[in-house]
């Protein structure tokens, strides 16, 4: 049940006091004069009369004020002659007024409505109180939780009220410091110290409206944390500042965080890898300058856009939507990717794509960084087809050997065993003849072999040189068909020379011996690959440049080895046993010489239909004119009518035994010296020498210097250098030495006897 309310009724004269207590003590408690003034009294309404000239009259302010903020209220009761003077207390200290006399419904009614509103005051006070006292709480418990300490600064008096949480931050219990100024600028970094104590006093002269400062200031530990303050200023009401009020915050971590972040973001600015950061989205927002170098892009470009501008097309919309289904799913993506940078230029890069997640592990961003590995790439590459390259070269000199090993093996055998029969005196001088023949051709054949063998290793050397000089092509072509014809015949082939004007001479100027030796090769190797119909060859006129060709309808070459069969030791023939014969080396040969008179090498050719060869030469070569080897020569023995004596310094028994017989029968007398000292001495004393014959290398001393030594005595003097498969270096060598002229071994008969002749007509 309600408490009743309490009236106090301020009633001076005893019968009024009694008709209206009467009226209202059934429902009030009423307080009596007697009781009041009391401090802890407590009461509801006040009920006083004749006011003007009430003893209780001044009082009433009093307790008006006493009840504040709490609405206290007074009813008067009056008789009519006086209810003007009643009239005038209403709105300063009377709430109500009743004319007397009173009755009970009338009172009720009018102390009700005033309770109602005391009621009514009591609450709103109540509710506003509560609220304050809320908000009060709140504050502290913020202050406390934000570690925020705050001091006060009185300037009259130079004393500072220092919060709870302004000493627990530097490590203080609230009694351990005083209220004195140096509490504060004690403790601050002494390099901080004067900037802080200039930016006080000018804020004090001058104040303006956000100050803020931020400063060392030392624990209690010793060590300094970072201070963040904010401060404003308190004035009399002259206008005078009196107090300056601020907050501490301890910025420590952040200072670190943000030195973190300085350094992180500079890592990440000067990293040479590319980066670029998105929003969930995938738009960009920041990339370092490492992206801007990478695609030529710069951030103002890309800032807001989705990265697929950098997409080169090489990557499918499949492979992206695989990359971004991983990503979004909250995985790393890695792989490499081709990128196209602003102007349009390919490159490739390692990239790692990864999301990031708030703290409640939802993806913010995606992290995109890149590596250029375009050149690695490239070096990969390169390794790969150079490890695949080497292979090959290991698998097919295992084949040449294999190869070479036959075609070297087949004549030797020829000649090993049909020299053996020769020695027999009871063979017919038929098959003598016969045997004879087939151990001609099968040296010629091994002698080929061995040439080419050194002409590939002189090519790779980058020793061959081109020696042109002026010939006649026509004849030299009729040359090569009468050389071929006899074989082709043999296989029932239709060989044909294709001349321009066959009847006219064409004079050229080029490397005679090379350009016999491509033809040879292609010729023959038509002949060899071609079972019946016809090989034609020749040549025509286009411009400054001649193209030959070389036709055959024989087995033909795939499409695929076109370029192949260029390549040294290539065969389209890999089987071991082989059909036709060769070394693989013919083809090879015969490009590096085209290339080397500025020409160049193609077919045309049909599986079973058969192949054209074509190659070009320039005719009129100026270049490289170095000195030109005479090999092919035509002297016969006859030739030389004179007796002539011939010096030959040779070591080797069986070479100079092949000499002694290829020179048997001409007017030539042989005296030998077996080392370069002995043929010195030789030329000294013996003043009949006409040449000599000199072998370079020789035991004790060697051709050159026996040549170097002769030269002194003896300016004049042929001397013919006989060297082994040689290079230009050592010809020129030898020349340089004073030799006139040099043969190289083996040698025909007819190419000596043509030395021999040049050097005895000089
Ligand atoms: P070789 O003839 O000694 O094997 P080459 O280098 O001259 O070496 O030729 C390489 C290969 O090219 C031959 O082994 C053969 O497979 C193919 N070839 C060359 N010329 C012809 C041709 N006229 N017809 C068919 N195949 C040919």
């Amino acid at each position: 049940m309600d408490r009743k309310s309490k009236i106090l009724v301020l009633i001076e004269q005893s019968q009024d006091y009694k008709l209206l207590t009467t009226l209202l003590e059934r429902d009030y408690e009423i307080i009596s004069p007697e009781t009041f003034p009391d401090e802890t009294l407590y009461y509801d309404l006040i009920i006083i009369n004749g006011l003007s000239h009430s003893r209780y009259k001044n009082i009433l302010v009093e307790e008006k004020s006493r009840a504040n903020p709490l609405f206290l209220p007074v009813l008067i009761l009056t008789g009519k002659k006086d209810v003007d003077i009643a009239a005038g207390f209403l709105w300063k200290t009377v709430d109500e007024l009743i004319v007397l006399p009173v009755n009970k419904t009338e009172l009720h009614a009018r102390v009700e409505m005033l309770l109602r509103t005391r009621k009514q005051s009591i609450e709103l006070e109540y509710s506003h109180s509560r609220i304050l006292k809320q908000n009060q709480e709140q504050l502290n418990l913020a202050v406390k939780a934000a570690n925020v300490g705050l001091w006060d600064w009185n300037l009259e008096t130079n004393k500072v009220y220092f919060s709870p949480e302004w000493k627990k931050q530097i490590g203080f219990e609230d009694n351990e410091i005083s209220d004195e100024l140096r509490e504060w600028s004690d403790r601050v970094h002494p390099e901080d110290i004067e900037r802080c104590v200039s930016i006080v006093n000018d804020y004090l002269k001058n104040p303006w409206p956000d100050y803020n400062l931020e400063f060392r200031f030392r624990h209690k530990s010793g060590t300094y944390l970072w201070i963040y303050t904010q401060a404003s200023l308190i004035y009399n009401d002259e206008g005078k500042p009196v107090r300056m009020l601020g907050s501490h915050v301890d910025i420590t971590e952040c200072k670190k965080n943000e030195a973190k972040l300085k350094l992180y973001t500079r890592a990440l600015e000067q990293s040479p890898v590319s980066l670029n950061i998105t929003d969930f989205n995938g738009n960009i927002i920041y990339v370092n300058s490492g992206f801007t170098k990478l695609s030529g892009y710069s951030f103002e470009e890309v800032v807001g856009k989705k990265p697929r501008f950098l997409n080169s097309g090489i990557q499918t919309n499949e492979f992206y939507k695989e990359l971004w289904e991983t990503i979004t799913a909250g995985n790393n993506w890695m792989g490499e990717l081709c990128n196209k940078n602003k102007n349009g230029n390919l490159y490739w890069v390692q990239a790692n794509i990864s999301p990031v997640f708030d703290s409640k592990g939802n993806i913010t961003n995606f992290v995109a960084i890149k590596e250029d590995i375009t050149e690695k790439k490239k070096m990969v590459d390169e390794l790969i087809v150079a490890k695949e390259k080497a292979e090959e070269s290991d698998n097919l000199k295992t084949a040449f050997i294999h190869n070479i090993s036959h075609e070297i093996r087949t004549p030797l055998n020829a000649i090993v065993g049909f020299s053996g029969f020769l020695s027999d005196p009871k063979l017919s001088s038929e098959k003598r003849a016969q045997f004879t023949d087939i151990i001609i051709q099968s040296s010629d054949q091994l002698l080929s072999i061995i040439d080419d063998i050194f002409k590939v290793a002189t090519l790779e050397a980058g020793q061959e040189k081109v020696h042109i000089k002026e010939f006649e092509l026509n004849s030299k072509l009729q040359l090569l068909y009468n050389q071929y014809r006899i074989k082709a015949a043999k296989q029932n082939i239709d060989l044909k020379v294709k001349l321009l004007e066959p009847d006219t001479q064409f004079f050229i100027t080029t490397d005679e011996t090379k350009l016999t030796q491509i033809l040879s090769n292609l010729i023959s190797n038509a002949i060899k690959f071609t079972k019946q119909g016809y090989v034609n060859f020749g040549y025509s006129l286009k411009g400054n440049t001649l193209e030959f060709f070389v036709e055959d309808t024989g087995i033909g070459i795939p499409a695929q080895m076109h370029d192949e069969i260029f390549k040294r030791f290539r065969q389209v023939e890999t089987m071991v046993a082989r059909i036709y014969g060769g070394s693989g080396l013919g083809l090879s040969i015969s490009k590096a010489y085209v290339e080397l008179m500025g020409g160049k090498i193609w077919l045309k050719s049909e599986v079973e239909k058969g192949s054209t060869f074509y190659f070009t030469i320039s005719h009129k070569n100026p270049e490289n004119k170095a000195f030109s080897e005479r090999q092919e020569g035509n002297g016969s023995l006859k030739e030389i009518k004179q007796i002539t004596t011939l010096l030959v310094a040779e070591d080797e028994d069986t070479n100079f035994m092949l000499l002694e017989e290829l020179l048997a029968g001409s007017n030539i007398i042989i005296i030998r010296a077996i080392n370069g000292i002995e043929a010195v001495e030789i030329c000294k004393t013996n003043k009949e020498i006409d040449l000599i014959l000199m072998d370079i290398k020789m035991p004790v001393m060697d051709g050159c210097e026996a040549t170097k030594q002769i030269r002194q005595f003896l300016p004049g003097l042929p001397i013919i250098a006989q060297t082994a498969y040689t290079t230009d270096t050592d010809k020129n060598k030898a020349l340089m030495a004073g030799c006139n002229d040099f043969i190289s071994k083996p040698f025909k008969q007819e190419a000596l006897i043509s030395k021999i002749k040049e050097q005895l007509q000089k």
